[in-house]
């Protein structure tokens, strides 16, 4: 190779490695708008062995995130701008010409209800008074568990399952993608992420070992007992 044509690709590569810098760094502050992207209420290895740092790394830095620059894009001089994200879920819901905005807003805001839904020392039975909401709805924590995972495994493809407050009853519900109980008037107290990209890292095809792991080490229940009160 010539030394002339050795620097000129010396150059571009350098070009290149200054450009993917700038990116990376716009993409960790998010595009500019209005949503931000929340912090994690933990750190991203704080759910090991049952969900991996590496796991959080891609769904909360590169999937949230990605949803978080979508939104702000989308959004952007428009008449969503500024608005609360709820209030875009819910003007945008069901409306054709705006499923775009609808994805990746409710895509925020279910991602952000779902790392809360997490707490490291999380799992098992309620206590109090979230226990006694859960038998009179149920008739005990081990049957709302094996609805919860039957909503969770059988929600074909990628979506949620969720807990939530329906006037005064408790139920369970699944939610196809984007979709969440938000947008018709439910309130959310607690979901799963049953996409791939939620578990496929660490147990690949296994969902319900995923679903296994969130109700016996993860879910925390001190967030449903804020979301009832
Ligand atoms: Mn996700």
């Amino acid at each position: 190779m010539k030394r002339r044509d050795f620097l000129r690709i010396s150059a571009s590569v350098g070009a290149l490695a200054t450009l993917q810098m700038v990116g990376f760094s716009c993409a960790k502050k998010g595009a500019a708008g209005d949503i931000s992207l929340p912090d994690l209420p933990y750190a991203e290895d704080a759910l090991e062995p049952y969900i991996s740092a590496r796991t959080i790394s891609f769904h909360y830095g590169k999937h949230h995130q990605g949803y978080v620059d979508k939104l702000n894009a989308l959004v952007n001089g428009t008449p969503f701008s500024g608005m609360p994200l709820e209030e875009i879920i819910r003007k945008t819901y069901k409306q054709a010409d705006q499923a775009a905005v609808f994805n990746n807003a409710a895509q925020v805001w279910n991602h952000t209800f779902y790392w809360n839904s997490m707490t490291p020392k999380g799992g098992g039975k309620p206590k109090d008074a979230v226990a006694a909401k859960i038998d009179a709805a149920f008739g005990g924590y081990d049957k709302f568990a094996e609805a919860f995972s039957d909503a969770a495994a059988s929600q074909f493809g990628s979506g949620w399952a969720w807990l939530v407050r329906d006037g005064e009853n408790l139920k369970i519900v699944k939610t196809a993608n984007a979709d969440t109980p938000l947008a018709v008037g439910l309130k959310p107290l607690v979901t799963i992420d049953v996409w791939e990209h939620a578990y496929y890292l660490d147990y690949q095809n296994r969902r319900k070992d995923y679903i296994s792991a969130y109700l016996e080490h993860l879910i925390n229940w001190e967030f449903v007992g804020k979301n009832l009160a």
